[in-house]
């Protein structure tokens, strides 16, 4: 089965009249690495809120279709039921984290989940150590660098040990290097971890050749899906 399955998923933000995702099907499997790229305002972001269930658990409007994550439907589930399959890393790491200390950023969720307090400090070193920043338990998130807050955002999702990672605009603030620090992580993840990997990014070039597979987006729909080759090939 695929990890990630829509069927016909049509959704309209609260207030509005047109679909921002429009009749929109795909399947993503398990240990895939895909890109989803498209011009600004086509639905990707909301695509990806989609997948971990803030559409429809937080975001009001119309959702029609089917999305399955896990086998698991996730109109008809919590947040919280999804966030040990699923992972969100928004683009602005200020915007996700919300803690003063690495370590509490990195418990964060867990902590929230009940998980048993000797377990979250196996995580903490786990998951630190997975995106390159061991030894940042003590530090202050607010003094470290752009890169830097994001690895610990990735952290701080990896912590809920989901076995999909979705990356959205992740590198959008980042300088070059960092940017390459990100991709490098997220190829670590995929192939020594095994995570599936989602990202949508604009800087296409760059990462293209690390994928499996590439979805365009237009207005809401997949218009083309293929290997980096047969994207590039034809477009
Ligand atoms: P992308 O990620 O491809 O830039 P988005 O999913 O962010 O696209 O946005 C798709 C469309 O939905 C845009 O027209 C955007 O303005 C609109 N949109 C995004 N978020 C909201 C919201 N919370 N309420 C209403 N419209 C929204
Ligand atoms: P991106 O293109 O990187 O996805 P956007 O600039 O489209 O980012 O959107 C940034 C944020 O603004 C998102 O959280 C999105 O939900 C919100 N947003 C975008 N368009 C609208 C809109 N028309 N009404 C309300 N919120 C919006």
């Amino acid at each position: 089965n695929p990890t990630i399955q829509l069927k016909n998923v049509t959704y309209i933000y609260e207030d509005e009249t047109e679909p921002v995702l429009e009749d929109l099907s795909l399947e993503i499997y398990k240990g895939e690495f895909v890109l989803i790229v498209g011009p600004s305002g086509c639905g990707k972001s909301t695509l990806c809120q989609t997948f971990n269930g803030i559409i429809p658990n937080v975001m009001e409007g119309r959702i029609g279709g089917e999305i399955i994550v896990e086998d698991k439907d996730v109109l008809q589930l919590e947040l919280k039921d999804l966030s040990t399959s699923m992972g969100l890393v928004f683009q602005d790491p200020d915007a996700q984290l919300c803690n003063i200390y690495v370590e509490d950023e990195v418990a964060f969720a867990p902590e929230n989940l009940k998980v048993d307090p000797a377990e979250i400090r196996e995580r903490i070193v786990n998951c630190l150590d997975k995106v390159g920043m061991q030894g940042f338990e003590n530090r202050k998130v607010f003094e470290l660098s752009g890169g830097q807050k994001q690895k610990v955002g990735i952290a701080s999702v990896l912590s809920m040990e989901p076995s999909t990672l979705v990356l959205d605009n992740a590198t959008a603030n980042l300088d070059p290097q960092a940017t390459k620090d990100i991709f490098d992580l997220m190829q670590i993840l995929h192939k020594d971890y095994g995570h599936t990997i989602v990202v949508v990014e604009n800087k296409i070039d760059d990462i293209m050749h690390l994928v499996d597979r590439v979805l365009v987006m237009d207005e809401g729909k997949i218009v083309k899906e293929g290997t980096p080759q047969d994207i590039l090939e034809t477009s």
